[in-house]
């Protein structure tokens, strides 16, 4: 490997900051000197701030006046291929290097000096009076080994008060040292608790294990029904990357899932790994960014910003549940997960394990085109077979008014409960019910800041925003005609459902599941363990369920609204539904019991309803994959959002406009352009926002000719302008 390249001190060298400046600053190496990629603080008019250097300083001043670097950060340099990958992400997603930089500096205290603890063991003295409590601190250290604790650890497992401890420490009994605060997580052992993999499992994991020794770039799709044990064959995966001595990185669509995932790796592995995610405390993410940097994590289960991590030595990403569309940040810098993984690991020579049972098109085309492996488990581990599946025509059912359990779903789910199995209603909506108008006038209660209707939640006794989170109480009289007591809730969201099992079922137990009904990840997994032991007989459940958790009760799924997802004019919609029904079917019948699932829909012939019945994925993808290659539209054809937002609607429809018009940057390479139309969500915290779609072919260089396009513009007053390039909805 190369030496990266040194500074003496005194030379110029070029930092990049993570302040908004779309330059590097040439500052004076420090004393003792530099590498290239070392973290640094160095002065900005009055401030200091956290900077990388990046390379040798442009010059071209008087090099008397250039200042100095304050001082090197006590953590390992950046390394060249991280530079490589944010240069490169910076370029694809047309975002400021800055901006990149900030996502690979998310360590809250990163600049502080290494903190130290006091942590106490086992010494060679003995105690001149021997008692109950000290006796206890003795064996207890004994039991041990050789382990350090602190004193609260010490004093709790011996049942004694810390000045008992501290007392032992006088007499030279215990022993009391200062360590970093930042202890290395404990090793991994990959021969630790392999599990006997059925054959199709083994072809799969010797496959990846073969791709992991390879030590080279290389990304496959491993696709196979829930429960067909994906998990398994890639964490063999792991194990062979351990085993090389290099790094793991495992991604996870929700948070809510890294609790039952974190117990399976400690039962594989021996251990837990570390776990990166927003719920993590400050303490720990600083903790767990220095001893990724160090190689002394050897495995990170993690939410997508883990991506950006100071890896040593990366050899295997694994995106679960690749599909997921919770991948693409939404906010802020603009990026696509998956395909981020794709180009750091070809960047650092990683492989890439790409799972899920129901793929995104855009990998079911690689694969297809031979840029990706494909590997598939086709059955499910153990006797569990896929769910039966079928329709319920809710023409015919003979339903009351606000009412959504059907008379033939309401009996399937009677037999359920009287074999002691579980059933889940699926609704993929939170809150009570998702429009609430005035039977007086027709108004529709409104979010005040964005294009949006607010949802009432009666759990939390208030209306809801989806789009801002703004929320207000109910109100009394209608805002529009002040007429009182005609406010109606319209439609049915999870909270309504269940208030509809509980009269349909009043002897059932109840359990919902819904992201906004518990407090933390910590409740939620709660939550989940007391379904999955049999805590409840009825699910009612949002998209929340349908990722992942295991429910071997579960023999029945009821959709309530299998329409839902069809109704959207995104090109998208179909894929989607398809994915989201799949996944939620998946939950029924994972242990020995076959399990059925049955969809009630007004539209049973609907092409996307009948794939999902049948379960034709192939023939699914395949039409799914003509429209749109036909449509030239992703992943066929190149598609980037622009997004222009101010307060001020009439400013930005004219910036809008004024960018369509002088679109000669575009032409050059082929590319359309379309609108300016409201954006999908055309308000927002108040800014007005509109949209640009720019379609081009597959090779075009589409990033150039939008900066060049864009760049034609200044941006006046409070206007804000960001790409989106492959957006979600088109
Ligand atoms: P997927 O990731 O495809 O949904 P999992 O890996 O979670 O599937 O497997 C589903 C369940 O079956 C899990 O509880 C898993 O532990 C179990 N399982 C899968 N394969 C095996 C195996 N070879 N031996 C023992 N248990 C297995
Ligand atoms: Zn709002």
């Amino acid at each position: 490997m190369d030496e990266p390249e040194f500074f003496e001190e005194g030379t110029l060298v070029a930092v990049l900051t993570t302040q908004p400046l779309d330059r590097f600053l040439d500052y004076k190496a420090p004393a003792g000197g530099c590498f290239r990629g070392a973290f640094v603080e160095v002065p900005l008019g009055p401030r200091k701030v956290l900077g990388v250097v990046w390379g040798a300083g442009k010059g071209g001043f008087d090099i008397a006046k250039a200042r100095s670097v304050n001082r090197v950060l006590d953590v390992a340099p950046m390394r060249d291929e991280m530079r490589a990958f944010l240069e490169r992400a910076a370029e694809y997603t047309l975002t400021p290097l800055h901006a990149m930089l900030r996502l690979a500096t998310r360590a809250p205290g990163l600049s502080d000096p290494p903190s130290m603890r006091k942590v106490y063991r086992r010494g060679e003295g003995e105690p001149d009076r021997q008692t109950d409590a000290r006796r206890r601190v003795i064996e207890t250290l004994n039991d041990y080994g050789g382990l350090a604790f602190t004193l609260k650890e010490l004093s709790e497992l011996a049942g004694v008060t810390s000045s008992v401890v501290k007392g032992l420490v006088k007499q030279g009994v215990v022993l009391e040292e200062d360590t970093p605060r930042d202890l290395p997580f404990f090793r991994l052992d990959p021969e630790h608790g392999g599990k006997q993999l059925t054959e199709d499992q083994t072809i799969g994991a010797d496959a990846l294990r073969a791709g992991v020794m390879s030590g080279n770039y290389g990304t496959t799709l491993l696709r196979g029904v829930t429960g067909s044990g994906k998990t398994e064959v890639y964490l063999e995966a792991v194990a062979e990357t351990l085993r090389m001595g290099r790094q793991a990185l495992v991604l996870l669509p929700e948070i809510a899932l890294t609790a039952e995932f974190l117990t399976r790796v400690e039962e594989r592995f021996g251990t837990k790994p570390a776990e990166w995610h927003s719920g993590v405390t400050m303490t720990e993410r600083r903790r767990i960014w220095k001893m990724v940097g160090q190689g002394g994590a050897q495995l990170v289960i993690g939410a997508r910003s883990a991506l950006f991590l100071p890896y040593q030595n990366l050899g295997l990403i694994v995106v679960d549940e690749e599909h997921d569309t919770s991948y693409k940040q939404e906010d802020g810098v603009l990026y696509n997960a998956r395909d981020m993984t794709v180009l750091r690991a070809s960047i650092c020579g990683a492989r890439v394990v790409l799972a899920s049972a129901t793929p995104s098109l855009e990998s079911w085309a690689n694969a297809e085109a031979g840029k990706y492996e494909k590997l598939e488990l086709t059955s499910r581990y153990g006797e569990a077979v896929l769910p039966e599946m079928r329709t319920i025509d809710m023409r015919v059912e003979d339903i009351p008014r606000n009412r959504w359990i059907s008379p033939s779903l309401q009996k399937a789910v009677e037999a359920r409960m009287e074999r002691g199995e579980q059933a889940l209603l699926f609704i993929n909506r939170r809150g009570y019910a998702p429009v609430t108008i005035c039977r007086a006038c027709g108004h529709q209660i409104g979010c005040d800041h964005c294009d949006a209707r607010m949802v009432e939640h009666r759990f939390l006794k208030r209306l809801v925003c989806h789009q801002c989170g703004e929320t207000k109480p109910m109100p009394e009289v209608c805002p529009s005609c002040q007429v009182e007591d005609k406010l109606a809730p319209v439609g049915p969201g999870v909270e309504r459902l269940a208030e509809e099992a509980q009269a349909v079922f009043p002897d059932a137990r109840l359990a919902v599941l819904s992201s906004d009904l518990f407090g933390s990840a910590r409740a939620l997994k709660e939550g989940i363990n007391a379904i999955a032991e049999g805590g409840a007989d009825i699910i009612i459940g949002t998209q929340l369920v349908a990722k992942g958790h295991n429910f071997p009760l579960l023999t029945l799924v009821g959709v309530i609204d299998a329409d839902l997802g069809l109704q959207g004019s995104d090109l998208r919609a179909a894929e989607r539904t398809f994915q989201l029904m799949r996944q939620v079917a998946g939950r029924a019948g994972r242990a020995e019991k076959r399990g059925e699932a049955m969809l009630q829909t007004f539209q049973p012939e609907h092409p996307v309803i009948r794939a999902i019945l049948v379960g034709d994925e192939v023939g699914f993808w395949n039409a799914e994959a003509g429209e749109r290659r036909q449509a030239g539209v992703p992943p066929y054809g190149r598609m980037a959002g622009i997004i222009l937002s101010s307060p001020d609607v009439q400013q930005v429809f004219d910036l809008g406009n004024a960018l369509a018009r002088n679109d000669a940057a575009l032409r050059e390479i082929g590319a359309q352009v379309f609108g300016p139309a409201p954006a999908p969500i055309a308000r927002v915290r108040g800014r007005h926002r509109v949209r640009l779609l720019v379609k081009a072919d597959k090779r075009a260089p589409i990033q150039a000719a939008i900066a060049k396009w864009t760049g034609q513009f200044r941006l006046k007053g409070d206007i804000r302008l960001s790409v989106d390039i492959d957006p979600q909805s088109f």
